[in-house]
């Protein structure tokens, strides 16, 4: 906790008043280009490894990146699914996975110690090769059980915490590949 303080405080000393203008204009809407649905694992820093200020991006996490399809019925999900298809009008939402996720560690190897994880990950993908990759592509399929995302453009990407790298899903070769390499 002593480190979560100190940052609050660097923060509110550093940065906030370098920041001045942004917030003030960030104070009377959001316009997210995106909505970004993550893992809620700790290594996993959207705003950090995708250079985001704030304002940027709308983010769901939860554990696993998951989406469970419409028919499931989760509340939560499809309150901020609608509010960012309705509401803000994102135009992209990606669905970014991770390596050594300890959501897929769950479908792998179970976890009878949290009986509502191993619910939760039935969502989960249960097949393919890196399952953490396959994982990203099923929650794709999952959003387009949800009609009022139609119009939305869909991503899904992958993060390597070991090379501290973004990979996306190439539609054309089937795979996942270095971002950059996509992009050039
Ligand atoms: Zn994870």
């Amino acid at each position: 906790m002593k480190k979560l303080i100190q940052g609050i405080i660097e923060f509110r000393k550093k940065r906030a008043p370098e920041e001045k203008k942004l917030f003030a204009r960030l104070a009377k809407e959001q316009r997210p280009d995106a909505l970004f649905i993550a893992c809620a694992d700790s290594r996993v820093a959207p705003n950090v490894f995708a250079s985001t200020n704030p304002g940027d991006l709308f983010v769901i996490r939860n554990v696993g990146n998951i989406v469970p399809p419409i028919e499931a019925c989760d509340t939560g999900m499809i309150a901020a699914l609608e509010f960012a298809a309705l509401t803000l009008k994102v135009a992209d939402i990606i669905v970014c996975g991770h390596s050594g996720c300890g959501a897929i560690d769950a479908v792998k190897y179970g976890t009878a110690c949290c009986p509502h994880m191993e619910k939760w990950v039935e969502y989960a993908a249960h097949e393919g090769g890196d399952l953490t990759q396959a994982n990203v592509l099923k929650q794709l399929e999952h959003l387009k059980s949800y009609p009022f995302l139609k119009e939305i453009r869909l991503h899904g990407w992958w993060f390597n915490i070991e090379e501290a790298a973004v990979y996306a899903y190439d539609d054309k070769t089937k795979r996942f590949v270095l971002i950059d390499d996509l992009h050039n």
